[in-house]
């Protein structure tokens, strides 16, 4: 089949000559993918000099599939069903799905051939945290075969119907919205409450959808580049450009009506300021979310500045079906806006170009994109 393989950093080679995934256990599904995004992960493995980051490195296995590189990646993912293992029971050939990406322990017994069985469930699986896993991988960085090709297969415990009222492009959203939606539960969000969200970047974006799919009062985008700015007020936020002012925490915890800080504020950007400022800028009893990934380095952090308030600083990692339930669920019922959502798609690429005009472009043009898509098939 057609496919983008990953072997190594700055090496993604389009491919027509993948093999293409077959169904061996009975919780098989095989898809036939609609559209890919590619995430700021994608773009890490693809340039990051140390990498890989998720992938399994040069000679090491994945912990959870036992696969080596090359392979497919691409984990932001919608298509059509096309077959079924024997035990299916909750998808058939011809629904639309959007796949929840993460793979944990209980993926392990699908790899029967490449990888040991006797290792059980690790303690967050146990505990129902599977996007905590001790081995966590994920469909498309090594877990499974991911969705820069033609056809994937991935467990049933992993597919979300995606309704009539949601089409195929959308369905793509659904991962990276997930991630945003998580991120707000892990605040215990309550409907009305206000939000800071720090970063207009891709995650930013979706985590100011996420919020209005949980009946926010204000949320206010702190971003200082004009581009992200003009996309997150489009997405119906309150824009700043902190570095317009010296002391942008004050002027920020002002913006709410009791001027006294934000419910939850969520550093979507993970830099030193935008951390601080996840914590200076909340209310009493606030909760900084860290939904960021950051490189391998500590920063400065003033204990206090949790303690004076009694405040919370956590961090949310990836999804659970749940939150995809809830991201479509959300988008059906129009709490978050099809409209909305779709400014972030900047653009449509054929899966033979995704290397050239879907990665690069992204890094070489940053500012003017949120998503790409990648299609495996003709682009409309
Ligand atoms: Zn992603
Ligand atoms: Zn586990």
């Amino acid at each position: 089949m057609k496919g983008l393989l990953y072997y190594g950093t700055n090496d993604i080679r389009y491919s027509e000559t993948v093999p293409e995934p077959e169904i061996k256990n009975p919780n098989d599904v095989k898809i036939k993918v609609s559209y890919c995004g590619i995430c700021g992960t994608d773009l890490k493995e693809f340039t990051y000099s140390g990498g890989p980051v998720f992938f399994p490195k040069q000679g090491t296995k994945d912990k959870i599939s036992g696969y080596e590189l090359p392979l497919c990646p691409g984990h932001e993912f919608s298509g059509t069903v096309v077959e079924v293992g024997s035990g299916v029971t909750s998808v058939k050939p011809g629904d639309r799905v959007a796949v929840e990406a993460t793979s944990h322990c209980s993926d392990r017994s699908r790899y029967k051939d490449t990888v040991a069985q006797d290792l059980g469930l690790c303690m967050a699986c146990q505990s129902g945290s599977p996007n905590c896993c001790a081995s966590l991988s994920f469909c498309g960085l090594g877990g499974a075969s991911g969705g820069f090709a033609e056809y994937v297969v991935y467990g049933e415990d992993h597919m979300v119907k995606l309704p009539d009222s949601i089409p195929d492009d959308i369905g793509a959203l659904v991962e990276p919205i997930s991630v945003a939606w998580h991120a707000v539960e892990r605040a215990r969000f309550q409907p009305g409450q206000t939000a800071l969200v720090l970063g207009g970047g891709p995650i930013g974006l979706a985590t100011i959808l996420a919020l209005q799919g949980h009946h926010a009062g204000k949320i206010v985008c702190s971003e200082p580049a004009l581009i992200r700015r003009q996309f997150a007020k489009e997405l119906g936020a309150e824009v700043f450009d902190p570095s317009t002012c010296d002391d942008a925490n004050a002027v920020l915890k002002a913006m709410v009506p009791e001027n006294e800080g934000f419910h939850a504020a969520f550093d979507c950007s993970g830099v030193p300021q935008t951390f601080t400022t996840s914590i200076v800028a909340t209310g009493p009893s606030g909760i900084a979310v860290n939904v960021a990934v950051w490189g391998d380095h500590p920063i400065g952090f003033m204990p206090m500045s949790l303690t004076y308030q009694e405040k919370y600083a956590t961090g949310s990692m990836c999804y659970t079906v749940k939150d995809f339930q809830e991201v479509v669920k959300a988008l059906e019922d129009g709490l978050i806006s099809l409209d909305k959502a779709r400014k972030m798609i900047t653009g449509k690429v054929h899966l033979k170009d995704g290397v050239e005009k879907g990665f690069k472009q992204l890094i070489e043009h940053k500012e003017n994109n949120v998503k790409i898509l990648v299609t495996p098939n003709e682009v409309s």
